[in-house]
């Protein structure tokens, strides 16, 4: 029984990848006969055409406890989730419109990934809803939840397969050109085309091993042919170092333009685009704004500023022209 916690373990984080493939994701519950978390309701319909909005409707959250998961082949459930049933996000409201930018931002631990886990429906909330286009998320199939949200994080988490199948989960039509060109605007083409199996090079732990940097601008590439209209990134570009970041900047401000994006951010460039940002501090929402208003309210969002982005100090002069702007 103990082999099988590996496996599990590594189940649980790989669970966005394996949301994002329904296929993959199917089979390898099937294997250890396990029920998913999450399934479509009866009544389950597309998201709606059109451009989509994000809401959060006051949330509360608490990641499930083992109770809660159904699992026919394991005696000791506890192990799964020790820290199962605690709260995590209380009373979590946010809108985002079609278009518009949000950012979160806010200490490790805040409760962020969790918010962009709740929108990408990997997690049902306890109370209060989720709606993508003014639907809740559990009255739509995961399927079009999976089309219309595009979620990159900062594990960029891959299947152990070739960098092609990879990359056709994000958008089964693509064609030959069209993977070649997301790959060089995530600024991954020259290092594939340099490799012996180029396209059919299997990546991953028994396969070419690709740097977290490379893997991350892996799944920028996914992302830049999937075209979702909600975009969200989980600190997307955190394992890059400066000069990749520089170049994928590009890209994904081109993947941003024109949708709905929710950016939990650690780079200020983002964040000063940001329509909206939310200060988000032990799973509760304590300050809303703009980068002037916050700034100009001097409270945490403020005080993060000065510490956490500490390249770009708070002085005099920058209150002063964040004030003008
Ligand atoms: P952030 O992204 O702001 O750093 P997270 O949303 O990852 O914060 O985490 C918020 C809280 O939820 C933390 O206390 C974290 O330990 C907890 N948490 C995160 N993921 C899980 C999980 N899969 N199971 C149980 N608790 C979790
Ligand atoms: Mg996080």
């Amino acid at each position: 029984l103990t082999r099988l916690y590996v496996p599990l373990t590594a189940l649980a984080s790989a669970r966005l990848e394996i949301m994002s493939a329904l296929v993959s994701f199917e089979r390898v519950f099937e294997v250890l006969d396990l029920k998913p978390l999450i399934e479509d309701s009866p009544h389950a319909t597309p998201v709606p055409d059109g451009p989509v909005s994000v809401e959060l409707d006051a949330v509360n959250f608490g990641y499930p406890s083992a109770d809660k998961v159904s699992l026919a082949s394991l005696e000791d459930v506890a192990t799964l989730d020790r820290r199962g049933g605690v709260e995590v996000l209380h009373e979590v409201s946010l809108r985002a419109e079609p278009g518009q930018l949000i950012a979160l931002v806010g200490s490790s631990g805040a409760g962020k990934s969790t918010i962009a886990q709740l929108v990408s429906r990997l997690y049902d909330v306890d109370s209060g809803a989720v709606r993508l286009n003014g639907s809740d998320v559990r009255d739509l199939t995961i399927e079009s939840i999976q089309r219309t949200v595009g979620l990159v994080t900062q594990d960029g988490h891959l299947f152990h397969d070739t960098i092609r199948a990879n990359l056709l989960l994000a958008q089964p039509d693509a064609t030959e050109e069209q993977l070649w060109d997301a790959l060089r605007r995530a600024r991954l083409g020259d290092l594939v085309a340099s490799l012996a199996d180029e396209l059919d090079t299997v990546v991953g732990e028994r396969g070419y091993r690709l740097s977290g940097g490379e893997r991350q601008r892996l799944t920028i590439a996914r992302l830049l042919l999937k075209q979702p209209k909600v975009v969200i990134l989980d600190e997307a570009t955190a394992s890059l170092d400066s000069t990749s970041e520089a170049a994928v900047q590009e890209a994904l401000t081109e993947a941003l333009t024109g949708r709905t994006a929710l950016v939990i951010a650690h780079r200020l460039s983002t964040i000063r685009a940001a329509d909206q940002i939310l200060v988000l501090e032990g799973g509760r929402i304590i300050e809303r704004g703009t980068h002037a208003g916050l700034l100009n309210a001097d409270g945490r969002y403020a005080e993060l500023y000065r510490t956490q982005f500490a390249d770009d100090p708070v002085t005099p002069a920058v209150i002063a022209e964040n004030l003008i702007e």
